[in-house]
């Protein structure tokens, strides 16, 4: 396979270079920090008053956590670290889990997280040929707009379509050859379900590969949706607190994210006792990114579930990689008192061939106790007048589900098309007991 690289000289970087550009960028940020209102105060309470006191990449752990509720209070404008006048764009995360929190870029800014989009571009091996179609939501969310940028750098054409509108999507990938789609892994599975109404099969396209990132998928998911395709899948992370997409991505192997090293300090921690775990151990990500002057952000709890991959990948880069999440740590359910993570069910459901695209998760309240049910789509070439197949199905998938998360649940089988979707992310668990 030939290996593509965007900038060869820093994804090949040697260790001791990135650690010494990471420290040297590490100090600039706790300066830019120094100048905010948030920051301003609680960093000389951890004893550090100036960049100088970070004195190696081990000072890193001196520095207080910052966490989403953090954000909020610093809400709109406390970490800012630049005069207003220097910022030239601000995005917002989605607000999966409540309030959103804004980020700033200066110009400078801006050009480093383009950059920086385009490497984890190229390292699919997408090239300038490409005609890449985003339909990523364009808007506050980083899902659209910063992939955009870095696609654009890139020379490809970008084909801005956003999300939604179906008809539209196939018309525009028929009609301009797309070769790359951006999308979350549930809108893929969607538009799939939805090729016959609009007559289309998957040879009818050009299609090579889909970047899928913005919510939890399992690598059945992605299989499901490689098979369905014919095409190649590549997981995308990030989040917009840390500039959006772009700052984990996989490469041609597929096999886990790089995350660009110089531009983010990554660590895990074990959530509970907050002290680090070693590589290869699965944790909380926690990340300090290092290229951004308007908004320095420095160890922040992202509660996503990883580990790190320790070691050179097969391509080459030295910049460590994320294995695949496994959720936010807040999406753990405990039904009866069992954790029971909605990826695991996902796992289940995505491999039985019998089931379609879509699934749902609903925990209730029943008496005393909780009832889990799930539900799922059927395949349309399942749907069969024999229920006593279906009965047989129902309880397959019950017997399957019960080996991996050792719950009884309640399955429902539903026509393909039966359960809601959503244009952006996903919203698989319906949790009704806090109702
Ligand atoms: P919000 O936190 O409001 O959802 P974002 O739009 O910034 O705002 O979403 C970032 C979050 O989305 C991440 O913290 C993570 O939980 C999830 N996410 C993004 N990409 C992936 C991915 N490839 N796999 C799993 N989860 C992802
Ligand atoms: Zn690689």
């Amino acid at each position: 396979m030939e290996i593509k690289y965007w900038n060869k000289e820093i994804e090949k970087i040697s260790r001791e270079e990135l650690d010494k550009l990471q420290l040297e960028r590490l100090q600039k940020t706790v300066g830019q920090a120094l100048k905010t209102e948030y920051y301003g105060s609680r960093l000389p309470a951890a004893g550090i008053n100036s960049a100088a006191d970070i004195k190696s990449l081990a000072d890193l752990r001196r520095l207080p956590f910052t966490t989403k509720i953090n954000l909020r209070e610093a809400y709109p404008f406390g970490m800012l670290a630049v005069p207003k006048s220097e910022v030239v764009r601000m995005h917002a995360s989605s607000g999966t889990t409540g309030k959103p929190t804004t980020i700033y870029l200066t110009a400078d800014d801006l050009a480093r997280s383009t950059d920086i989009t385009t490497r984890s571009v190229v390292a699919t091996g997408a090239g300038s040929d490409d005609v890449f179609q985003n339909m990523m939501t364009y808007g506050l969310f980083t899902g659209g707009i910063v992939l955009h940028y870095g696609v654009e750098n890139l020379g490809a054409m970008v084909i801005p379509a956003s999300s939604g509108n179906t008809a539209r999507q196939f018309q525009l990938m028929k009609d301009f050859n797309t070769t790359i789609i951006h999308a979350t892994p549930s809108y893929m599975l969607y538009l799939y379900s939805r090729m016959d109404d609009f007559g289309i099969k998957p040879s009818d396209l050009n299609l090579k590969k889909a970047f899928v990132g913005a919510e939890p998928h399992s690598e059945d998911v992605r299989k499901k949706i490689e098979k369905l395709w014919g095409i190649d899948v590549y997981n995308s992370y990030g989040l917009s607190e840390m500039n959006g997409p772009g700052l984990a991505f996989e490469c041609q192997y597929k096999d886990c994210m790089h995350v660009w090293e110089d531009a983010y300090i990554m660590e895990i921690i074990d959530p509970e006792t907050l002290e680090p775990v070693p590589d290869g151990e699965e944790g909380e990500l926690v990340l300090t990114i290092l290229v951004r002057d308007a908004m320095p952000l420095i160890r922040y709890r992202t509660r996503d579930l990883t580990r790190i991959i320790p070691g050179e990948c097969k391509c080459g880069r030295t910049h460590r990689r994320l294995a695949r999440m496994k959720g936010r740590s807040d999406d753990m359910l405990i039904i009866n008192g069992v954790n029971v993570f909605p990826s695991q069910i996902e796992e289940v459901v995505m491999r039985m061939k019998e089931i379609g695209t879509n699934y749902l998760i609903v925990v209730q309240k029943a008496g005393p106790l909780d009832k889990l049910i799930v539900k799922v789509e059927l395949t349309r070439e399942i749907l069969t007048d024999d229920t006593r197949d279906l009965y047989a199905l129902k309880a397959r998938i019950a017997e399957s589900l019960k080996a991996s998360i050792f719950i009884n649940p309640i399955v429902e089988l539903h026509e393909p098309g039966a359960l809601p979707v959503s244009e952006g992310k996903a919203k698989r668990v319906m949790d009704e007991r806090r109702d």
